[in-house]
């Protein structure tokens, strides 16, 4: 079959079999559109049906997490594990607890987990899982009640050689602490079984700030290939969770002038810089709201809605809060305001006609898959750790996780130019991810 006619009726199938499940089938078809010329070259990948075998995970486990809250109430919600591809490695992928989870989330996810996985050069493969569960309002006891039933169940498939769970939103070294506590006290003491934990028991340094940090480290290839550099740069960033407070933390220790954060609710404009020290005392000791931080700071406005209607002066962009969270109005508001460099520090943050808009109009852009692959590194660098009963120091594994978002950076670039696609990185990440897999695929044969 000629590789046009292949990836037409995949893509029909696919839009049939996954009306149902948008995400997903967005992921799909923004990597399907990448790899044409990769196809044409390697027959093999059309005889064995890549595409098909890519597209269904190897296993997906939903299961009922009951737990009960301080008034002794029971609840009920849908745990899930996806368990997407192992070519590469043990299942590797973080936990996600909101209420938006589902399994077309979880799917995308698990998707984009795969191809960012094998980014790293890292020995991991891919997976996603988590619930609809709502942290927020909920007691520190509940969370602990909640982390151990769904740990009490996932536990039957998870394992250091098998699959490694870690955090993802909602999910953050509190609860994999919870996670970490059910699974020793049901398997034994296997901390290479969950990453991000906390220092005291296997945690690794640099792990929590590793998504901000990468995402910050791969926009600086970006600026410099095109002769620019971070400093003076103003830069809109979006969340205000784990991903987003350390891409600030590393954007203004070079240079830059970080001017927003957000949460679900509205976000903070702050002309003189988002104090990182507030920032985390906010949101990581007390728990609150971005409100709480435009009490304290004089110099900062708080707005409601979505930081990325709002009119103003920025070079960069780093969305760090969750999917699609930049629409086609938010792109043409981000071309307004005059941004030309975009870093993913959520999965998935532009809708595909916001990715379209941007590129049409020279916004270069950094793929998640490629630019937020920091945190899923350093999870791998912390299993590394557990593994030989050593703990790296901090600049130890950051200069690794520098490294690895250099060579990220590298690969994504060369793969683009060589197939036709100039500066295209989310197409070159695509192709040199999807390069590795498959031949691996090919070649561990098809069951
Ligand atoms: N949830 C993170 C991601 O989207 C990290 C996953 C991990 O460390 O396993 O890549």
């Amino acid at each position: 079959m000629d590789t046009m006619t292949y990836i037409k009726e995949t893509k029909e199938l696919w839009q049939e079999k996954y009306a149902n499940e948008p995400e997903f089938l967005q992921a799909l078809t923004e990597f399907v559109d990448s790899i044409a010329p990769v196809l044409e070259e390697h027959p093999e990948y059309i005889e064995n049906n890549i595409l098909q075998l890519l597209a269904i995970p190897e296993r997906i486990i939903t299961f009922r997490v009951p737990w009960v809250d301080d008034n002794h109430r029971v609840h009920v919600n849908t745990g899930y594990r996806v368990q997407f591809n192992s070519t590469l490695g043990p299942y590797k992928g973080g936990l996600r607890f909101h209420p938006t989870v589902n399994q077309s989330i979880l799917k995308f996810l698990g998707f984009e987990q795969i191809f960012k996985n094998a980014l790293t050069s890292l020995p991991i493969g891919g997976g996603k899982g988590g619930s609809d569960f709502d942290p927020k309002g909920k007691s520190d006891h509940e969370i602990m009640r909640f982390c151990q039933s769904f740990m009490t169940e996932l536990q039957k498939y998870i394992g250091p050689n098998m699959d490694i769970p870690a955090g993802d939103i909602g999910v953050g070294g509190r609860e994999v602490g919870y996670l970490f506590g059910q699974y020793k006290r049901l398997r034994g003491f296997e901390n290479g079984t969950i990453t991000g934990k906390p220092l005291g028991f296997g945690g690794s340094l640099a792990r929590t700030q590793a998504t901000g940090y990468g995402a910050v480290y791969f926009i600086q290839e970006m600026l410099q290939t095109k002769d620019e550099e971070l400093a003076d740069k103003r830069v809109l960033v979006s969340g205000a969770g784990n991903v987003a407070t350390y891409a600030v933390e590393k954007l203004q220790e070079l240079g830059a002038i970080v001017v927003s954060v957000s949460d679900s609710n509205g976000f903070i404009i702050d002309e003189n810089g988002i104090d990182v020290a507030l920032l985390k005392d906010v949101k990581e000791n007390r728990r609150e709201r971005l409100t709480v931080y435009a009490n304290e700071k004089a110099s900062a406005k708080y707005f409601e809605g979505s930081v990325w209607n709002h009119d103003i002066q920025a070079d960069l962009a780093l969305p760090c809060a969750t999917q699609n969270e930049v629409d086609e109005n938010g792109a043409e508001q981000l071309v307004a305001n005059g941004v030309r460099f975009i870093s993913e520090g959520a999965n998935m943050p532009l809708t595909a006609e916001a990715t379209e808009y941007l590129l049409a109009h020279d916004v270069y852009i950094g793929p998640a898959k490629a630019a937020n692959a920091g945190g899923v590194a350093v999870s791998a660098l912390e299993m590394s750790q557990n593994s030989q009963r050593l703990s790296w120091d901090f600049d130890a594994v950051d200069t690794q996780l520098h490294e690895i978002m250099v060579d990220i950076y590298q690969a994504a670039s060369n793969a683009a130019q060589k197939y036709g696609y100039g500066d295209n990185l989310i197409k070159g990440a695509n192709i040199a991810a999807f390069i590795k897999i498959a031949d691996a695929m090919v070649m561990q044969g098809i069951v």
